[in-house]
């Protein structure tokens, strides 16, 4: 079963009264759990969270939650009175987060965006499926083949790097191994759902199979159009990988009416 993930959820309703809370404390396990606390001091009230987001440093938790208070906003100040008496000295900083805007509730203290890979925080400027669908189009509208030129070229540079970042990792990893983690990390940013169908490494030869291909969502519309920047992001990608100048072809498409996109590289 696929689960999606949110990055950062925006609510905006004008008739509810959500509200957020942005909480840092210290966590003592395992006698003390601030987001079980958390869960336990809303659900006792009926309330059930929208969203509840995590995150552990150290010794430290960074919490955001969001309710919805309608009808019972009476009890944020008993709520607020409870946290505090119970998380005790362990609160280091509890705020209410406002927007400003009346209904409209989404994790303000959320900034950056980060991408954590083995502890390295990669800041991250998301864009939605319209902004990338924009960016295409306009590309191939004004440039042409031209257009298509770039965005292969823009996914080569961009799968080069990332194949720099991957061999900066610590650690024995074999070179399928590091793909793996490179097409890993394309997976947790959204771009499709990446499998490796065959791997000669020695032959320096490989099968690359992508479902829901962020590519082809955006290019959907642009006709004759094949996923340049994904071809060209692998090439890239498995060329430094590999050590060796490498070509690439799209052997299946979900254009053409496959059930997922092939790449062989080599
Ligand atoms: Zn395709």
């Amino acid at each position: 079963m696929w689960v999606p993930v949110h990055l950062s959820d925006h609510y905006y309703d004008p008739s509810k009264e959500y509200c957020g809370l942005y909480l840092v404390s210290k966590i003592e396990l395992p006698d003390f759990g601030p987001t079980s606390e958390l869960i336990r001091i809303f659900n006792k009230r009926n309330i059930s969270l929208i969203t509840i987001n995590s995150h552990r440093k150290g010794d430290l938790v960074y919490d955001f939650v969001t309710v919805d208070l309608t009808g019972k906003k009476k009890l944020k100040d008993e709520i607020r009175k409870e946290i505090i008496e119970k998380f005790g000295d362990r609160l280091q900083l509890f705020e209410c987060v406002e927007t400003g805007i009346p209904g409209f509730v989404y994790n303000k203290k959320g900034f950056p965006l980060v991408f954590n890979i083995n502890d390295e925080y990669i800041q991250v400027a998301a864009i939605g499926i319209y902004g990338w669908k924009t960016l295409f189009q306009g590309l191939i509208e004004r440039y042409g083949e031209g257009g298509v030129v770039i965005l292969w070229f823009m996914g080569m540079d961009m799968g080069e790097n990332s194949a720099r970042r991957v061999m900066r990792l610590k650690g024995e990893f074999s070179c399928s191994e590091r793909i793996k983690i490179a097409l890993s990390r394309l997976q947790s940013l959204g771009w499709g759902k990446f499998e490796i169908a065959e791997c000669d490494e020695d032959g320096k030869r490989i099968v690359i199979r992508v479902r829901d291909s962020f590519e082809e969502l955006v290019s959907s519309e642009i006709e004759g159009y094949e996923s340049n920047f994904l071809k060209g992001f692998l090439v890239g990608l498995i060329s430094i990988l590999f050590c060796k100048a490498c070509r690439g072809t799209e052997l299946k498409c979900v254009k053409k009416g496959d059930e997922f996109c092939e790449f062989l590289i080599r």
